[in-house]
């Protein structure tokens, strides 16, 4: 890889007023966000990176929660700007809470170059946004997304959480109607997972609430598929949904396999072989930046066999397919007479049924190959 080809940056904003319940995330939970030496510990680790030739076509800020740093966004992506050069067209894009936009936040985020906006809902009922631990009401969310609409953010981006346990009593279906109601541009779906070490986890242990059973999870992603689809918006994506020309580019750029640059604590990179990650804490990857120490905790280098299993993983994962070997149809076949894939122009395609069963199926390709 040469240095010019780097076209996707990512920066990790570590940053949480609060841990919602299910979260094991690298974060930082503080009343008071720590913003001036975040965005200069940013800039020294800029400073390290040889950028002077990058393009980039997506920014990213994610978290943690990004919206914490209100309008000094602003300093970061200037400081991006002031080393890199960013596409005429680049998509940039914030991770944002609800109880964080405000008119003014938001006017601040459009002059600056923000064009994209993921905010984090998760729900609609009061009582399910209490038991997650999220620091916003559903009120808010509604306002939010207004307030981003009145300061100019053209593509937003809602996110839901499914599966929940049954004693919630969640109205799945209502709450898509909910976020459809907004007319975002784009829909992320994720199905509640367990992490150790959450209070999620601790409640479990307790047997204070049980997780949801595996047909509810099949259950509710079906019912999302449906109603998403029939409002227009194409599930291109396993736990992805957008309207025409809406899908996300940053994220997408990871489905391609394609090399990006990422900066914060616990931020990943790629440049096309090696794959590393910095040190997680916030604290220890400030300190490390500050006495010129290394941030980067790991990296690996991929093995033929990790490339093999890549490539069939995120192939299958988007509606773009796998193109696949004479081998790899043979093996497909079945898969389409369930009604998991389909195989056109010699492409496997997963179906809504087929994404249930994504990491099975990846599973059984990648270990014919590698045989
Ligand atoms: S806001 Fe996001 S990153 Fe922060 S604790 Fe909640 S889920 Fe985790």
């Amino acid at each position: 890889m040469t240095a010019g080809s780097m076209r996707h940056l990512y920066i990790h904003v570590p940053f949480c007023a609060r841990r919602c319940s299910y979260c094991d995330f690298a974060i930082s939970v503080r009343n008071d966000t720590p913003i001036d030496d975040y965005v200069d510990a940013l800039r020294l680790e800029l400073d390290r990176q040889d950028a002077s030739h990058w393009l980039l076509d997506t920014i990213y800020l994610g978290g943690g929660t990004p919206s914490r740093l209100g309008e000094s966004v602003g300093d970061v992506l200037r400081l991006v700007r002031d080393r890199v050069s960013i596409a005429a067209d680049a998509e940039i894009t914030i991770e944002a809470n609800p109880d964080d936009v405000t008119r003014a936040v938001a006017d601040a985020w459009v002059r600056d170059g923000v064009n994209r906006v993921s905010l984090g809902s998760q729900s609609f009922d009061p009582e399910v946004l209490q038991w997650m631990h999220r620091t916003h009401s559903a009120e808010q969310i509604g306002s939010a997304f207004t307030t981003l609409r009145d300061a100019g953010i053209r593509n937003i981006s809602l996110d839901l959480i499914f599966a929940l346990p049954e004693s919630l009593h969640r109205n799945w279906h209502a709450d898509v109607d909910r976020v459809l109601e907004l007319q975002p541009e784009h829909i992320s779906l994720y199905g509640l997972t367990v992490e150790p070490h959450t209070p999620l986890s601790r409640w479990l242990g307790r047997g204070e609430v049980t997780e949801a059973s595996e047909e509810r999870y099949e259950s509710d992603f079906m019912l999302a598929h449906q109603q998403l689809g029939d409002a227009g918006f194409e599930h291109y994506e396993v736990s992805n949904f957008a309207r025409q020309d809406r899908r996300s580019r940053h994220n997408s750029s990871y489905w391609t396999g394609a090399s990006y640059a990422g900066i914060g604590p616990s931020a990943h990179s790629f440049d096309g072989a090696v794959r590393s990650w910095n040190v997680a804490a916030y604290a220890d990857w400030e300190r490390r930046l500050r006495s010129g120490d290394a941030i980067v905790a790991e990296s690996e280098t991929l093995t033929g066999e990790n490339r093999l299993s890549e490539r069939v993983y995120l192939g299958l994962r988007t509606t773009d397919g796998l193109p696949a070997s004479d081998a790899e149809i043979r093996l497909a076949r079945p898969w389409q007479e369930a009604g998991w894939a389909e195989i056109r122009n010699r492409t496997i395609v997963l179906t809504a049924t087929g994404f249930l069963r994504l990491d099975a199926l990846a599973a059984s390709l990648t270990l014919a190959g590698s045989r």
